[in-house]
């Protein structure tokens, strides 16, 4: 019979286990999440097993990467079934921390990230990265991995994640994993549990769309007319509101210059009824 994985909840008990780890000359990865794992989250894993001797899953639904009116409550969790995906595949160690061994009283310390985290997400969700930044900044510090692997879904994040390492000269290499996606296109996500089967029949066209500026992208000289194309596919399928459906410099998230040698990254964010969706592919 397969070992269910250890999790742990309270930061001395992690330190001895990484000091241990450390003390047998082992390389560790971390795999960040917030739970209600799904294959998008085991894939992952799975470049994590590769990189390192160790893998650590946290899981840590943040509440400072949520704003009031987000859906901090209804956020899905799962922690049994995500146990049980994490022991089949011989995770080494899930921290689960409560929300005050992160955030004990007097919390005052917090990682305001500038440069590639003010656009996109940023505009529409302000606290987000500083949120993120600074508890990634905490889980980097607790576990002290070798290697934290975050996935292309969350294009901004990953490149917030890239620049604060970068910035603060943190130890640790990032890694990115592709994208993974359901048969239709839609991109794997926790909350694709919020759709109604309707919704989830019209959201692979989110994916369309970005696929439509990639394509019609490569013979207009005019991005915005292929933009203002995808805007109108994705209205017209049912979804309520674009958030933003940009094409920007791939590694800085800045204006993308098409003329320029550099890649370019299309990102999009919608909302199909209550639920706000998140994707991305290259141009
Ligand atoms: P989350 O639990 O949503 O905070 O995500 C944890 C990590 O899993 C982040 O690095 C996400 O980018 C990554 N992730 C979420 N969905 C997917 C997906 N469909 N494919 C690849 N990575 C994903």
């Amino acid at each position: 019979m397969q070992e269910t994985t250890k999790i742990i909840r309270k930061i001395n008990a992690l330190r001895s286990i990484i000091s241990t780890w450390r003390q047998e000359k082992k390389t560790i990865a971390l795999v960040p999440t917030m739970g209600a794992l799904h294959e998008g989250h085991l894939s992952l894993i799975k470049i994590a097993k590769q990189k390192a001797d160790k893998v650590i899953v946290s899981i840590f639904v943040n509440p400072k990467q949520f704003s009031q009116n987000e859906d901090l409550t209804r956020y899905p969790r799962d922690e049994k079934g995500d146990r049980y995906k994490l022991s089949s595949i011989m995770t080494d160690l899930i921290w689960a921390p409560s929300i005050s061994e992160i955030y004990p009283d007097n919390f005052s310390t917090f990682v305001i990230p500038q440069g590639c985290a003010l656009s996109l997400e940023g505009e529409f969700r302000p606290d987000h990265f500083t949120g993120v930044a600074t508890v990634c900044t905490k889980l980097f510090s607790q576990t002290m991995p070798d290697y934290a692997i975050f996935g292309e879904k969350d294009y901004q994040q990953l490149c917030v994640i890239r620049q604060l390492v970068r910035d603060l000269n943190l130890p640790l290499s990032i890694v990115s994993g592709k994208i993974s996606r359901e048969k239709d296109g839609l991109a794997r996500s926790s909350r694709n549990l919020y759709l109604t089967t309707k919704e989830r029949g019209i959201a692979p066209a989110l994916y369309s769309a970005l696929k439509t500026i990639a394509k019609n992208a490569k013979y207009e000289a005019n991005l915005d007319k292929a933009i203002n194309l995808a805007k109108k596919e994705l209205l017209d399928a049912g979804f309520r509101k674009i958030d933003y459906l940009a094409v920007r410099d791939a590694h800085t998230l800045g204006p993308y210059i098409p003329s320029s040698k550099t890649d370019g990254r299309i990102l999009a964010a919608a909302w199909l009824g209550k639920t706000r969706l998140i994707d991305n592919i290259s141009l």
